[in-house]
C-alpha cells in the first residue's frame, strides 16, 4: 500500500524564497500523478520534499499512512529518476542497475534475476555490458529507470525524466513510460513543465503556479473545465484564445456577447452559472482554437487573416479579431491541403463557436464563473534568482540509495493531532 498524503505543505528556502505553499493532495495507491507548471512554480521542490531531499518547512507528508517528515530518503521506500540520469560512468549498465541492490546486500542470484527482468521490461538486455558513454540519451534514461525499478519502490518519483531528449525520442519514451506504468504496479509522481506529457501520462494532473496549486483533476477535467484563466491558457495546444466579452443573463438564460455576435451557452453551462447566481457582467471569454468555426454568417465575429500555417490535416490561421490575436484551427481536405495558399494575409473571415465551447472567466480574478469553488489567490512570491538545487551526481544518488544501517528515527503517529513535525 502506498497512498500518499500531502497536508498544507510549505517550503521556504533561506527564510525568504517561498517555493511551495498550502499544498494539499491525497494520492491513491497506484495512482499516476503529474505535477505540471512553468519553470520555478515549485514542482521539483514538492517532489524533493516527498523524496526527503528537501526539508519541509510546514505541513506533513505521509507515505503509506506513515508520517515521513523526519524519515531520511533511504528509508522512505521511494525511487527517483532525474533529468540528468546520474549514472556511474565507470560501471556497466548491468552494474548501474544492480548497484542499489548490492548496497542492500541482496543475494547475487536475486540481483541477477531483478536486473534481467528490468532490462527486459525496458528493452535494454542487449546493452547490459555497455558503459553509459556508449549509450544514447534515451538508452541512458532507460538505465536510470531500470535502476529505480529493481528496487520495487512503493513510490516512483520522476523529475523531468524526458527533458534532455530530442522531440522524437521524447515521444517514444513517453509511450514507454505509459507501458512501464502498466507493468510496474506502483504509485508514480511525475514532474514536467510540458503539458502534453502531463495530459498523456497523468491519471490526475496537479497544475501549479508560483508555489500554489491551481487545479487538480483528470486530463479531461482540466481541459474541459479549467478552474481559472491560468489553467485554461496552460493546458491545450495551440493555446486557448481569450477575448474581452460580455456575459448576458436574461431570466434564467445565459449567452455571451462578443462584438456583434451573441452565442447562447449550452444547457449544462447555463445550469452551473444559474446555480452560482452569476449575473450579467464583463468577462474574459475563452474559446479553444479547434472549437472556433468559420461561417458565412455576416453577423458572426469578423476577423482579418494575418498568417496561416499549413500543418498537414489542418491550417492554423492567425487572425486579428476584437482587438486580439486569435488562432483558429481549420481542418482541411487533402485536395485543399495540396492546393496551397488557402487563407491569404488580409482575407476577411467570420467565425463563431458553439455554446458548449465557451469558457467564461471573471474579468478581475480570472476564476471560471462556472465553478463554485473559490481558490486562494496567489500572493506575490519572492522571485529572487536562487541557487539551483544540489547537482544530482552519482555520489548524491549513492546517498539516496544507501541501505539504512542505523535505526529508523522515530516517526510520528499519523493520527496524533498536535505532534511536532
Ligand atoms: P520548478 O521545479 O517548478 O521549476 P522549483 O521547485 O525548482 O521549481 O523552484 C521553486 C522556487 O524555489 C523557484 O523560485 C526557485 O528559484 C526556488 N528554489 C529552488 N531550489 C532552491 C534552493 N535550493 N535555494 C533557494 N531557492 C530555491
Amino acid at each position: 500500500m502506498a497512498e500518499l498524503s500531502l497536508r498544507k505543505v510549505k517550503k521556504v528556502y533561506d527564510n525568504t524564497v517561498v517555493a511551495v505553499q498550502a499544498f494539499d493532495l491525497e494520492i491513491a495507491d497506484k495512482e499516476f500523478i503529474v505535477l505540471v507548471g512553468p519553470s520555478g512554480c515549485g514542482k521539483s521542490t514538492t517532489l524533493r520534499m516527498v523524496a526527503g531531499l528537501e526539508e519541509i518547512t510546514e505541513g506533513e507528508i505521509y507515505i503509506g499512512g506513515k508520517k515521513v517528515n523526519n524519515v531520511p530518503p533511504k528509508s522512505r521506500d521511494i525511487a527517483m529518476v532525474f533529468q540528468n540520469y546520474a549514472l556511474y560512468p565507470h560501471m556497466t549498465v548491468y552494474d548501474n542497475i544492480a548497484y542499489g541492490l548490492k548496497l542492500r546486500k541482496f543475494p547475487k542470484r536475486v540481483i541477477d534475476q531483478k536486473v534481467r527482468e528490468a532490462a527486459e521490461i525496458l528493452d535494454i538486455t542487449e546493452l547490459l555490458k555497455r558503459k553509459p558513454k556508449a549509450l544514447s540519451g534515451g538508452q541512458r534514461q532507460r538505465v536510470a529507470i531500470g535502476r529505480a525499478i529493481v528496487r520495487e519502490p512503493q513510490v516512483f518519483l520522476m523529475d523531468e525524466p524526458l527533458s534532455n531528449l530530442d522531440a522524437k525520442l521524447r515521444n517514444q519514451m513517453r509511450a514507454e513510460i505509459i507501458k512501464l506504468r502498466q507493468k510496474v504496479n506502483t504509485t508514480f509522481i511525475y514532474v514536467t513543465h510540458d503539458q502534453t506529457e502531463a495530459m498523456t501520462l497523468g491519471d490526475r494532473i496537479v497544475i501549479m503556479k508560483e508555489g500554489y496549486v491551481q487545479q487538480v483533476g483528470t486530463p479531461q477535467e482540466v481541459f474541459h473545465h479549467p478552474a481559472n484563466l491560468f489553467v485554461a491558457g496552460f493546458i491545450g495546444t495551440p493555446q486557448m484564445n481569450f477575448f474581452d466579452a460580455e456575459l448576458v443573463r436574461k431570466g434564467d438564460q445565459y449567452a455571451v456577447r462578443l462584438g456583434s455576435a451573441e452565442v447562447t451557452l449550452s444547457p449544462e453551462k447555463q445550469a452551473r452559472l444559474l446555480a452560482g447566481e452569476v449575473r450579467s457582467q464583463e468577462i474574459t471569454l475563452g474559446v479553444r482554437p479547434e472549437h472556433i468555426v468559420l461561417t458565412e454568417d455576416m453577423n458572426a465575429v469578423q476577423a482579418t487573416v494575418d498568417v496561416s500555417e499549413m500543418m498537414g490535416s489542418a491550417v492554423h490561421i492567425h487572425v486579428s479579431a476584437c482587438g486580439r490575436d486569435v488562432v483558429i484551427v481549420v481542418p482541411v481536405s487533402e485536395e485543399e491541403a495540396e492546393s496551397g495558399d488557402l487563407f491569404l494575409r488580409g482575407t476577411q473571415v467570420h467565425f463563431t463557436f458553439r455554446g458548449s465551447a465557451a469558457h467564461v472567466f471573471d474579468k478581475e480574478t480570472g476564476r471560471n464563473l462556472e465553478s463554485r469553488e473559490e481558490r486562494a489567490e496567489a500572493e506575490p512570491v519572492e522571485t529572487v534568482s536562487a541557487e539551483e538545487p544540489e547537482e544530482v551526481t552519482p555520489q548524491f544518488m549513492a546517498a539516496v540509495e544507501q541501505p539504512e544501517d542505523s535505526v529508523i528515527p522515530p516517526v510520528g503517529d499519523p493520527f496524533a493531532e498536535d505532534e511536532e513535525a
